[in-house]
């Protein structure tokens, strides 16, 4: 059971790609998971769209191979009958007036979910447009890639402004469902702690990490064209930095939440030093391919790691570096933002105490995301003082189940955010390029460096000169460690 729900009236879902891996591992549970909270109600309609050559009892026992990991709930006939199927090409002109008779008339809620490749997003906005399926309260869930470059993704943006207005497009990125990233707005504004320290006066340095155990699998080809810049810093990572980074909002409404992120992406020093930007690429081993031998192209010079030093030039941030790192076949599964505190101005204590340690704020994504705070305590017993770090560490898993509440997936949240209209967990348009065009200036130092990224061990921290980005300024890396409670 999640805490407080509050359902909503039965709305027209399409689901684009309804047939995919999105789909089928991600947006169907979460819908499922919804009904079965009783915010979805009877009479909705969720319409997959795909080519395949099935009916709606086709799509429906798809669909329930999809939830069978959930099959000890027994609400999956009643979700099972929200489900109906349309075959169509979207790049064609067939199956629209299928689809727009689906829809019916009858005002409510109505929303699109590109769950398609990104080439899709254009052709089948215009057409659903022209077979007369937008309405005023249409929404149009646009996933990611927004783009890959600053210029195509205001080419696409301005394509849908002139078929949706901006309220009616919510761009998605993920991890900002995630309950401890909207947590990360309640710890820092709904607490009188943290805001007074929140600056550079107070806080050293900041690192936001994204590191994964897994290679490229079966994303290879996708991936070699991306990268891990364009793959998770322009959205993830900007997107966490910003939300450690911004002013307080004057409300938490969509606009004022958006409009101080923005102003964080502008404040993004422009970056000059070759030296900020390091990216790397796995080699393999023990039975794991290499990066070149993942993604099939030995003339690859696309990046599977990056490592960068960001700098917000304004009166908080000034002089706190802000240091970026994602990459593949990293040691373990980790996403943490960690604020490291500066060293308390004197010690009392005598040198045989031991060093005062930093304290460091970790706020978890995953896994068993949480927040921890590192405090320097005395070591418990006789023998006089001797001091010790020691973490406070709050799982929010164990903390909601002693109150019988449970973490919902991030694309439940978001999902339902849409229906209900609102996009204060979704990038809006001026946030999307601007961060594009702090990551051009990335990419371009990257493919100017000479030669290919630097080589890192599989299941390592990444390359040694990831290292001397934080070394060079005198700090370290946190290490990327596995959680015991993680199955990988
Ligand atoms: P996918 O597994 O390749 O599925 C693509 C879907 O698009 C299928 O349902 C396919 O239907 C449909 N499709 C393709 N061409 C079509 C056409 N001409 N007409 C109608 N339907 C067509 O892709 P995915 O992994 O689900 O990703 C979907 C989108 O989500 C992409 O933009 C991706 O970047 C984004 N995304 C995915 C993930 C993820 O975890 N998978 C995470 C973040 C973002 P048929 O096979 O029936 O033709």
């Amino acid at each position: 059971m999640v805490g407080r729900v509050i359902p909503v009236e039965p709305f027209d879902l399409v689901v684009f790609g309804g047939t995919g891996d999105l789909a089928q591992r991600k947006l169907l549970p979460a819908l499922y998971h919804r009904m079965c909270a009783g915010q979805i109600l009877p009479g909705t309609r969720i319409i997959a769209i795909g080519r395949r050559d099935i009916d709606v009892d086709g799509y429906r026992a798809l669909a329930a191979g999809a939830l069978q990991e959930f099959a000890s709930e027994d609400r999956k006939g009643d979700f099972l009958a929200m489900l109906d199927y349309v075959k169509m090409d979207v790049t064609g002109g067939e199956g629209w007036p299928t689809l727009a008779s689906r829809l019916g008339d009858d005002g409510r809620v109505r929303a699109f979910y590109l769950s398609v490749a990104p080439h899709l997003f254009v052709p089948v906005s215009e057409r659903l447009v022209a077979a007369g399926c937008r309405t005023p309260g249409t929404r149009l869930v646009v996933e990611k890639p927004q783009g890959s470059d600053f210029v195509s993704a205001e080419t696409l943006n301005r394509t849908l402004a002139s078929l949706f207005g901006e309220r009616q497009v919510y761009r998605i990125d993920h991890y900002l469902g995630k309950e401890t990233v909207q947590n990360l707005m309640a710890l820092r504004f709904a607490n009188a702690l943290f805001e007074p320290i929140w600056n550079a006066r107070h806080v050293d340095h900041v690192q936001i990490t994204v590191a994964e155990r897994i290679g490229v699998e079966g994303r290879g080809a996708y991936y070699d064209q991306t990268g891990a810049l364009r793959d998770m810093v322009q959205n993830h990572l900007l997107q966490l930095l910003c939300l450690i980074a911004m002013e307080p909002p004057a409300t938490f409404n969509a606009d004022a939440v958006r409009d101080e992120k923005l102003k964080v992406l502008l404040s993004l020093a422009p970056l000059e030093n070759p030296a900020d930007v390091v990216c790397g690429r796995y080699l393999g081993g023990d039975g794991m391919g290499s990066y070149l031998e993942d993604v099939g192209n030995p003339e690859s010079r696309s990046e599977s790691f990056v490592a960068l030093r960001a700098e917000i030039a304004n009166w908080r941030w000034n002089g706190t570096p802000f240091y970026l790192r994602t990459g593949k076949r990293l040691r373990a599964r980790m996403s943490e933002i960690a604020v490291v505190f500066k060293d308390a101005p004197h010690s009392i204590f005598p040198p045989a105490a031991g060093a005062m340690a930093p304290n460091v704020l970790a706020i978890r994504l995953q896994p068993d995301e949480g927040i921890t705070l590192g405090l320097t305590i005395k070591e418990p017993g006789p023998g006089g003082m001797r001091l010790i770090g020691t973490p406070l560490d709050m799982t929010f898993a164990d903390t909601l189940e002693r109150q019988g509440l449970t973490m919902p997936d991030a694309y439940e949240r978001l999902v339902l955010d849409v229906i209900r209209g609102d996009q204060t967990l979704f990038m809006r348009r001026d946030e999307v390029e601007a961060a594009w065009r702090w990551i051009d200036r990335a990419v371009a130092i990257a493919g100017n460096t000479p030669g290919p990224p630097h080589a890192y061990e599989s299941l390592s921290a990444g390359p040694e000169e990831a290292l001397m980005l934080v070394h060079r300024d005198g700090r370290r890396w946190r290490p990327i460690m596995a959680r015991a409670s993680d199955e990988q």
